[in-house]
């Protein structure tokens, strides 16, 4: 078995990638060591409205339900509320993952990829060191299948990446555990993603509710590795879901545990090889959301993997493009983003009191980091000395 492109992982990152590089002429094939795409899901299940400018999915089955925006409760309680365009990757829709990344998989295999299910990649075939292929486990039987270039889509847990030389290593500080439920019977006002910080109710992330439906939600907590110990993460989601009176009736119909990386991007190029999606590290190290990054991303990855094709060309030089292009679109966030999370690691819950006590009436349309940091000043200039990172990052 021969294919010009072999993509490892089926979740958002390898079918974008694998259906763009298919439209460019490529022969495609993803593997993928589950039984069906999407499940179990892993995920919030949500993600921004820049969808809606996208050509990514068709129909609306995958929408769970449209957001009017976010609330961020400090730890004291006081809300920032934000509308959907403000609030960043996470709140524009809540999404039903699992036909989410179905949708993106029948996208790819209308442009031709072809889909391989129970097939593991357990390593790369390699001939003097060039990568030639990837080593699958299928059905329980091993077998070889060569590719000019190998798509490492497999997520945070990433071998593809390792077992072609570059560092993919995370750091506990540079991970998120995360545990939710998804509850029924839970009386959903409105149509708000709500966000609670704290360093007692989430130390070094948060527990977010997202609606699902009116009488559904999302219930999750996301805490740095480096800050918890085993089991923290579900006791802590325990703890807020038994003090809160909208989940009073509410009863469990999923509970999942998983990581995200929140992380400095990594290298994502070597000879026949590029890395996506979480396997790249493409994840919003303040909020934990890939998404938008897997598909916007993948499209760009898809694009120079189907030139290269065309071109016949492999090499790390010619595949260096998706890293300038995706470095053009998100780099410059990511780094900033990744400081940002690290000055808000120093923050105590009073200082996240004081700063929700600034922002509750901050008009958001007016959106600058400058004007951001005089409207927290003002109110409380003790945050000054707190803000000064920052202030360094805005420069
Ligand atoms: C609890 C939780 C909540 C989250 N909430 C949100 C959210 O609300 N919004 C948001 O934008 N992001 C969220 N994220 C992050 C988001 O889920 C990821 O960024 C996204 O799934 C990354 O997509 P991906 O395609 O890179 O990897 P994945 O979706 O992880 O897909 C990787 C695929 O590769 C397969 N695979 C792995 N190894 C192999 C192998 N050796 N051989 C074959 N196949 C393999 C896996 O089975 C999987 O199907 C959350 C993550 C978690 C854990």
């Amino acid at each position: 078995m021969k294919y010009d492109v072999i993509v490892v992982g089926s979740g958002p990152a390898g079918s974008v990638t694998a259906r763009f590089a298919a439209e460019a002429g490529a022969k495609v094939l993803i593997v993928e060591r589950r039984q069906e795409i999407g499940t179990p899901v892993l995920c919030g299940e949500g993600i921004s409205r820049k969808i809606d400018d996208w050509d990514m999915l068709e129909g609306t089955r995958w929408i769970a339900g449209r957001m009017e925006g976010a609330r961020i409760y400090s730890p004291d309680g006081t809300m920032v509320k934000l509308s959907a365009d403000m609030a960043g990757n996470e709140t524009g829709y809540v999404i039903y993952r699992d036909i989410f990344d179905q949708e993106l998989a029948r996208r790819a295999a209308k442009a031709g990829v072809k889909i391989m299910m129970n097939a593991q990649a357990i390593g790369l075939l390699k001939d003097e060191g060039k990568i030639k292929g990837v080593k699958i486990n299928h059905f329980d039987e091993e077998r070889d299948i060569e590719a000019d270039v190998i798509i490492g889509a497999d997520g945070v847990e990433s071998k593809v990446g390792k077992w072609a030389d570059i560092d993919t290593t995370l750091k506990p500080k540079d991970l998120e555990t995360c545990a939710q439920y998804t509850l029924t019977n839970v009386d959903c006002k409105d149509a708000y993603c709500d966000f609670y910080l704290g360093k007692k109710i989430a130390p070094g992330g948060y527990i977010w509710v997202f609606p699902k439906g009116k009488d559904v939600a999302n219930v999750g907590i996301g805490i740095l590795a480096s800050l918890s110990e085993a089991g923290m993460a579900k006791k802590l989601l325990d703890e807020f879901i038994a003090k809160d009176s909208r989940f009073a009736h509410a009863e469990p119909v999923r509970f999942l545990a998983g990581a995200v990386p929140v992380a400095n991007p990594i290298e994502t190029v070597r000879d026949n090889l590029i890395l996506v999606g979480d396997a790249a590290r493409h994840v919003d190290p303040i909020t934990g959301g890939g998404l938008t990054h897997c598909l916007e991303i993948g499209k760009i990855a898809g694009e120079v993997v189907g030139k290269a094709v065309q071109t016949q060309d492999f090499s790390q030089d010619f595949l260096m493009e998706y890293e300038m292009r995706w470095k053009e679109v998100i780099g410059k966030k990511m780094k900033r983003n990744y400081r940002v999370k690290e000055t808000l690691l120093d923050m105590d819950d009073k200082t996240f009191n004081m700063l929700a006590d600034s922002l509750k009436d901050y008009k958001f349309e007016e959106l600058s980091t400058l004007s951001l940091i005089k409207a927290l000043v003002l109110k409380h200039p003790t945050l000054l000395m707190k803000l000064r990172p920052l202030m360094k990052i805005s420069e």
